[in-house]
């Protein structure tokens, strides 16, 4: 706490990023990263970025990029927002579409009680009130308890961390019930590249509906810092007037070049992420065979429960992550209600995964033996 903090400052709860360690090798599975490199492609197009025009400021517009996302998702470019990384998009879609309490009270925004926990941070930021709702005993997501009456609705497709994709027909029928009440629907399809169906083919039809993408995921491009959003024109020109009113250069010329060459290289991409998904099923498989709760995922990571004895699991979250972390391995815990005994897994290569499945079986055994 400093006295020259701000009273906002001195209030939020910033959001923790996984650990990027930087004094041992481990094996990183916490963050959700792709474990193939970037497209050839990507990486030649940095290379070959005019050096000489960085001293020039980059297109605020992004426009080439955003011509990219435009014919790869047969959309306009006036319907593409492109920006620095999906983290910022949100933030932005957070302070455009939904009402902060400035004097009156806003109606709350609603999301998932458990989900990316970004959005309660962004929600405070703006001093945005929002209201969390329960997902179901099995961790899916019931958007028939969204529809009441609330200043916006977000949620990932699938959603974070149970990784568990939503039916389209529920999120259009979201869509169609908060397009009544003049109200924004935030898709977040950060990892919709690994089995979610996505809400981009139905933006002409919901004037509300704005998808959010990443290019940390399924195009390896973490380090780039890249992501663009779909939406109606109305909503596109909402995030750029945020983004004017607080940084124009988002995007760097470097991230531009390598951005859209990953988005023209679908090819490469399906190539990779096919493998991803073929991992996430075998690895669930191995591991629902050992006893394991796995929830059902579509996304490049996992969501895991160590075989329950009597009824509690035979090794706490926490306990099951310092264990792995010893062994080399670093997954992520989230030490919150619910979903404290589940440890969030995200897909490595096959040789990473065949590491951790081994790691598992071997601190189960051990538990055996102590005991
Ligand atoms: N949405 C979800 C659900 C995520 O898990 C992440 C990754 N932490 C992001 C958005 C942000 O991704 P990025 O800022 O790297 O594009």
């Amino acid at each position: 706490m400093s006295k020259y903090w701000n009273s906002r400052v001195k209030n939020i709860s910033p959001y923790v990023p996984g650990e990027q360690p930087r004094d041992r090798k481990f094996i990183k599975l916490n963050t959700n990263e792709n474990p193939y490199p970037p497209s050839p492609k990507v990486i030649e197009a940095i290379q070959e970025a005019d050096n000489e025009r960085l001293r020039l400021y980059p297109d605020p517009q992004c426009t080439a990029l955003r011509d990219a996302v435009a014919r790869r998702y047969a959309v306009k470019s006036e319907q593409v927002f492109a920006g620095n990384g999906s983290d910022e998009i949100l933030a932005f879609a957070f302070a455009a579409f939904f009402e902060s309490n400035n004097g009156s009270k806003a109606d709350s925004i609603l999301f998932p009680d458990i989900t990316y926990s970004f959005y309660p941070v962004y929600a405070d930021l703006w001093d945005i009130p929002y209201r969390t709702i329960p997902v179901k005993e099995d961790f899916s997501i019931n958007t028939a308890d969204y529809k009441i009456p609330s200043g916006g609705a977000v949620f990932p497709n699938p959603n974070a961390p149970t990784g568990i994709p939503i039916p389209l027909s529920d999120v259009l029928s979201l869509a169609e019930y908060l397009e009544k009440q003049n109200k924004v629907l935030l898709v977040d399809e950060a990892y919709a590249a690994y089995g979610a169906e996505s809400a981009v083919p139905f933006i002409n039809k919901h004037s509300n509906i704005l998808t959010v993408h990443t290019l940390s995921k399924s195009a390896s491009l973490a380090g780039l810092r890249g992501g663009f959003a779909i939406g109606n024109s109305e909503l596109i020109e909402g995030l750029c007037r945020v983004r004017d009113s607080f940084n124009s250069y988002t995007v760097d010329r470097l991230a531009l070049a390598g951005a859209e060459a990953a988005v023209l290289d679908a090819a490469y991409y399906d190539g990779i992420n096919r493998r991803v998904i073929a991992t996430r099923e075998r690895v669930t498989k191995t591991l629902r065979g050992r006893g394991f709760t796995v929830l059902p995922s579509a996304a490049n990571f996992i969501f895991i429960k160590a075989p329950i004895e009597k009824t509690e699991p035979c090794i706490s979250g926490a306990d099951l992550m310092a264990a792995l972390r010893e062994r080399g391995l670093l997954v992520r815990h989230f030490n919150r209600n619910r979903i404290a005994d589940y440890l969030r897994v995200s897909m490595g290569t096959d040789e990473e995964m065949d590491a951790f499945l081994e790691a598992c079986v071997a601190i189960i055994n051990s538990i055996g033996k102590t005991r």
